[in-house]
């Protein structure tokens, strides 16, 4: 089995920047893989937050392209200099959490500012009372903004309060593969009773993923319907407001409209600050408020972009024995921002591509098979693979509300096609080199 981590590494190295790779794999060891779970050991805390955050989605992918399983990664941390305790309490947290929420993710560690207030207080009050007047809650907003935190702190929460409660967390991209699972071995009636019947919370993020899957939406509209009627609570997130999810079915647009509606805005400059201090606090980190300042005021809106800079800084700072300074700041962000810069979004990739072969933005995202925008469009999936950090549903989303198999096809066609059609390569070649600044 240590050959199927040495075999996703050598994918994961033409995937990633060698750079990244030698910082954040190279340190990087197998410990197991059985029962669909990869783990791995890494060196500290750090490296667990930051692999989560931004690689675990790369690793799952490459593990289910070269074996067809969908494998869990679990990391195990060998730090020795970790204190007994706190190693203890983090495990105590997680089997106290009888779903799969994330232990990080509580209210407790979730600072409040203006982006977020109306949030944070709708998720308050539904942790609170659930099942009350707050349903179904609706959370909405871009990427890294604290979607998934504030869902999960309203698991934790109410766990806490009324440890009876049946919670279930979910991203609707597993609720689909259960479904599915369900429908191949004939055990629909498990799943729907799984939801109807032992289910007093259904917290659901990401629910964007359901656009254009049609049996997922019916199936997801009837438990909806079910839990509602029953007066259980129904929490969703999602990158976009209800009616602008594309291929979502009028009657679950109006379902989520019919309910409190949360708008998370990106943080103002104090939420910033705020934010990366509470960091710090947590991981034990030695972060001076002018070099806080400094990094908030480099990075723009996404937390997780905050969080990695101080990681990466953290990282760094553990490394070389020194401690944080805005100079030693400045070349985490001069990386961190050039990198940054580096990557195109899917919006734009898909405009350079659609005016490059002549063809409609709406052609390209839509569900057309004729080869004239059929092509275009998988060149377009396979650039987003490469010069972006979005996964295989992720793009698959974003081309209006694709399969994740059917983008993998897509790279996995047009990285054999460019091996044997040059005029192809140079082409795409170019629309890369005009989509890097
Ligand atoms: P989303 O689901 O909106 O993409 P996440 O909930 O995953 O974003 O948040 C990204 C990271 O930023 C997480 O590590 C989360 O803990 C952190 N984060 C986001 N908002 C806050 C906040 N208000 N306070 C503390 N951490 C936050
Ligand atoms: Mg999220």
């Amino acid at each position: 089995m240590e050959d199927l981590w040495e075999r996703s590494l050598k994918l994961i190295k033409e995937r990633i920047k060698s750079q990244n790779y030698k910082v954040w794999f190279e340190p990087v060891s197998f410990v197991s893989a059985k029962d669909e779970v990869l783990t791995l050991k890494v060196p500290n805390k750090f490296f667990k937050h930051w692999l989560t955050d931004n690689y675990v989605s790369i690793i799952k992918d490459i593990l289910s392209e070269l074996t067809s399983v969908n494998y869990n990664v679990n990391f195990l941390v060998s730090n020795k200099k970790e204190k007994k305790h706190k190693v203890s309490a983090y495990a105590k947290d997680y089997l106290k959490s009888k779903v799969n929420l994330n232990p990080k993710y509580t209210f407790e560690n979730f600072v409040v500012g203006h982006c977020n207030g109306i949030a944070h207080a709708h998720s308050m009050a539904v942790a609170k009372s659930p099942g009350g007047n707050n349903n179904p809650l609706f959370i909405y907003g871009g990427v890294g903004l604290g979607k998934t935190h504030l869902l999960n702190a309203i698991g934790h929460k109410t766990l806490n309060t009324q440890s009876t409660l049946n919670v279930h967390y979910l991203n609707s991209e597993e609720f689909m593969n259960e479904l599915i699972y369900s429908i191949r071995y004939d055990k629909m009636n498990n799943f729907r009773n799984k939801y109807r019947n032992s289910c007093d919370i259904l917290l659901v993020d990401d629910i964007q993923f359901i656009g254009g899957k049609e049996r997922t939406q019916d199936e997801f509209f009837h438990i909806f319907n079910y839990l509602y009627d029953s007066r259980r609570q129904i929490v969703v997130t999602s990158d976009n407001f209800p009616k602008s999810i594309p291929q979502l079915k009028d009657r679950l647009k109006s379902r989520f409209e019919s309910g409190l509606i949360a708008y998370i805005k990106p943080p103002e400059m104090e939420t910033k600050i705020a934010i990366l201090k509470k960091k710090a606090e947590l991981d034990e980190i030695d972060l001076p408020d002018e070099v806080a300042i400094f990094i908030a005021s480099k990075i723009k809106s996404n937390i997780r972009e905050l969080e990695g800079c101080l990681l990466n800084l953290a990282a760094l700072s553990s490394i070389n024995n020194s401690p944080i300074t805005i100079d030693l700041a400045q070349e985490i962000l001069q990386n961190f921002l050039q990198y940054k810069k580096e990557k195109p979004n899917i919006e734009q990739i898909q405009k350079v591509v659609a005016k490059h072969f002549n063809i409609k933005l709406s052609d390209l995202i839509s569900n057309k098979k004729m080869r004239v925008v059929a092509f275009p469009r998988q060149i377009a999936m396979y650039i987003c693979r490469n010069l972006t950090d979005y996964s295989f549903p992720e793009i698959g989303s974003k081309f209006g509300g694709k399969d994740h198999s059917t983008v993998i096809y897509a790279v996995k066609k047009i990285e054999s096609k460019i091996k044997e059609d040059s005029p192809l390569k140079n082409d795409i070649n170019s629309l890369t080199k005009n989509l890097s600044p």
